[in-house]
Formats: C-alpha cells, structure tokens, sequence
C-alpha cells in the first residue's frame, strides 16, 4: 500500500468513527429530550451549553486544535440536539392546528392569539390596487425593488424615524419576514452565533437553525421588566457571534428599552462589530419615547420594517430593510435568487399606502390594549403593561400550571390565546393578543376569566 492509500485508509477509518460517535450522540441527546419533556423542561439550558463549552476550550488548547474550530464543531452538535429534542415537545402550534380544525367544524373562536390587525387597510390600498393594470405593472422587475418606491421609503424614514437613508440602502421584500431570512441567510454561515433576547418572535431562531447557526438565548424575566442584561450579552459574545437580534416594541412583551440600556448594548455590539437585526415591524404601535436603531448610524445594523402592522396589510405580503449599501446588495442577490423581484402591483399599492395617514389604527390598538390591561389587572395575571405592539404578555401566577394544556382547554370554550413557549422557555405564560374589536376582547376575557376560575 502506497503511502497516500495508508493515509486515506486511515482518513475513513477516522470519519467512520466520527459518525458512529455522531449516532451515539444523537441517541443520547434523544433520551435527554424524553426526560426534558417529562420533566416539563425547556430544550436548551444555556448554563449547562455555557460548561460544556469552557470544557471544548480547554480541550482544545490541550490537544492544539484551533478554538474556532472546535467551537464551530460543538456548534453543530448543539444544534443537532437541538433538532432531535425539538420533535418530540407539544408546542403552540398544537394550539393553532386545534383552532383551524374547530373552525373547519363549524365552531366560532375568538382570535386573541394572532398578530394580525382586524381591520382594513387604508382606502388608498383599494383604489390604487384598481390603477395598477392601466399604469403597466406587469412585468419583471429590480430585486432591490421599485426605486420610486425606495425613494418613497427613504422619506417615510426620514420623517417617522429621524434618520437619513438612501435608496441604495433600502430592499423591499415580500414582508419582514422575508427580510430577516435574508438578512441570517447572507450575513452569517453554519456555525456562526446569533444572539437572541428571548422572549421572541420565533422566526429569528428558526431561521437561524435552518441555516446551522447557533442561536445564543438571552433570557429576560418578568421580574426584571424584560430588560436584558448587559453583562450578559457582552459575556456571551465570542468569536462566533456575528449578529444580535432586537425587536422593540417586542412581541410578545410590548416592551421598549430605555434609551440608557439601548445606548449600551448598541455600544457592545459596535465595539465589538457585530451586526445588529432590529426588528421594528411595530415601531407605529410604539405609545412612548421608541427610537429606531438608525439613529445610532451603526454601519452593521440591519433594520426591518413592514406594512403588515401599521397598515393592516398581513395579505400583501410587503415589507422592506434598511442596511449598508454593502449587506443591501448582498441580500438582493439571495432575493433575485429565490423570488425574481417582489411583485410590482403591491409595490406600487405599498407606496400609495405611506400616503395615507395611519393614527387611527395607532389609537385603535392603544384603547384595546388599555382594555386587555385592565381586565388582566382584574383577573390578577401578572404582567408589565406593554409600552408597545399588540399585546399583553402575563402570566397566570400558578407555577405548575400547563399553558399549552389551558390554551388547549380554553380552546373548547371558543377563545385562542397563544402559550408563551411559543417565545422561548416561558411556560406559565401566556400572549392576548388586541387585534379584534373591544366588544370581542371584552368577550374573550370574559370566558378566560371563567376558565381561569373553572380550571385552574
Ligand atoms: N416581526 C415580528 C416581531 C412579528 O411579530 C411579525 C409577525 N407576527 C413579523 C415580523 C412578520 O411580519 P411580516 O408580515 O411583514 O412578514
């Protein structure tokens, strides 16, 4: 055998050996995630990941592999647990799957667990939708999207959120949604770490785990008005890190940072150069002082914005980012890639849409909140009146109590509210949402009131 065969022979003998370790791991993290689920536990405990990453440091420098490296790896395996354990867990979605069923039977539910406006969008929406065949929207267009449109933006920003921003600067994209995927798409790569402060609108995490990055959690509490903490953030930062995600105002709590606390973690980051998401899709249900993190001029920041919120619009599907021109092109190519262009019709109904004057839905979710609130208060849910968005985030105040097995049952009396582990590790939680009418609200809090007293 020449010496290149030896070394190969040795080479597959080394990966099978690695795959066979790889399945008895895997089998491992499966009998883990069975008694997590009996035991009612979470499926990631960042203590126990932090342990076990201190140890793969120390191993390194032992046997002298490159840190990053073998960072990188454990980050894979991480997330493979994370897959495993994740099947086996009820989630909310269990929830949402009951509520269509009962409706298909012909059952009325009272929607209180969806982030979807009930009312209409602007009437400028319907008779620029009339325009759009005559004016030739019809045909292909920039991935980047329309530059009237981007120009349009540009002056909505400049206006509504104090910050000078560019066309270059600006993608439209098929919702925020979209703009996020793009965003950890193009910016991170498997085995990268995305910070998340939970709890969270669960797309950031799994859109992250479907690209292989490592999501990094940052737990808020209740009891500490969901402000994150700095020290946390700054511990959590290694050379891995390549972006931290913000949403405020925040789904589920409603909370906006002070400015003090934003100023430091936006220091952080800055130092060290990492990108900041900052989701703002709720930045016009914002009922005091809110800043958008443009002002900061942070050359790594990505902001997403959207019509679905402020404008009603879930349906169209529109919604746009603001970044570096650089980040911009980046994302434009995954877009060109995956969709052509954003559709020209809704394009241009979106830019006849920031014509319109939206304060009205602004004071409409403001007096529903007002409402949600003091009927939490009075059926003694603990929980931070939201300084934003769309919803309450209170908990029931009785430790062992089941979420998902309440909305579940509450779900038999006809009113959906979403379970707070859909957010992150916040069983005992739950999000009512005010996207329904005040007499429906005051209705569902009604019959939560009863099932509360009935059930629990
Ligand atoms: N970000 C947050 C925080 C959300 O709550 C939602 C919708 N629930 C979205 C983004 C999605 O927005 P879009 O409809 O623009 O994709």
């Amino acid at each position: 055998m020449s010496e290149i065969d030896k070394l190969r022979d040795r080479m597959d003998r080394i990966t099978f050996d690695i795959l066979r370790l790889l399945k008895e791991r895997n089998d491992t993290a499966k009998e883990i995630g069975n008694l997590k689920s009996n035991l009612g536990l979470g499926v990631t405990n960042e203590e126990r990941e932090n342990q076990l990453r201190r140890k793969v440091v120390d191993l390194c420098s032992e046997i002298g592999l490159d840190e990053k490296s073998g960072l990188t790896t454990l980050n894979f395996l991480l997330n493979e647990s994370i897959k495993i354990q994740s099947t086996n867990k009820p989630t909310h979605m269990s929830v949402f799957l009951k509520a269509k069923d009962m409706e298909r039977q012909g059952k009325k539910i009272i929607h209180m667990e969806v982030g979807e406006p009930d009312f209409f969008p602007p009437e400028i929406v319907k008779t620029s939708l009339s325009e759009v065949y005559d004016m030739g929207y019809t045909k292909y267009g920039d991935p980047r999207g329309m530059e009237g449109f981007r120009q349009s933006i540009a002056s909505h920003v400049a206006k509504n959120f104090a910050a000078k921003t560019d066309p270059q600067n600006i993608i439209v994209t098929p919702g925020a949604r979209f703009s996020i995927f793009l965003a950890i798409s193009t910016l991170l790569s498997p085995g990268n770490e995305i910070i998340v402060i939970e709890p969270a609108w669960p797309a950031y995490r799994d859109n992250a785990l479907n690209c292989g990055i490592k999501v990094r959690t940052i737990h808020t509490s209740l009891e500490k008005g969901w402000e994150p903490s700095v020290d946390e953030i700054e511990n959590t930062i290694n050379q891995n890190t390549k972006m931290l995600v913000l949403n405020y105002p925040n789904n589920p709590t409603g909370k906006i940072l002070p400015k003090k606390l934003l100023d430091d973690i936006m220091e952080i980051a800055m130092r060290k150069n990492i990108h900041v998401l900052s989701d703002e899709i709720y930045s016009s249900y914002a009922f005091r002082d809110w800043r958008s993190v443009l002002s900061y001029e942070y050359e790594k920041a990505i902001v997403t914005q959207s019509f679905s919120k402020s404008h009603a619009m879930t349906g169209f599907r529109i919604g746009y980012s603001i970044s570096s021109k650089d980040t911009a092109d980046k994302m434009a190519r995954l877009q060109s890639l995956a969709l052509t262009n954003v559709s020209e019709p809704i394009q241009y109904v979106a830019m006849k849409a920031l014509e319109a004057d939206t304060t009205g839905n602004t004071q409409k979710i403001r007096s529903r909140l007002r409402i949600l609130v003091e009927k939490s208060k009075a059926m003694g849910l603990e929980f931070i009146e939201p300084d934003g968005a769309m919803y309450v985030f209170a908990r029931f105040g009785r430790p062992q109590m089941d979420t998902i097995e309440f909305t579940n049952k509450l779900l038999d009396y006809g009113v959906a509210i979403a379970p707070g582990d859909g957010f992150g590790n916040y069983q005992g939680f739950v999000r009512i949402s005010a996207c329904q009418p005040e007499e429906t609200l005051n209705q569902g809090m009604k019959i939560i009131e009863e099932v509360m007293r009935r059930e629990i």
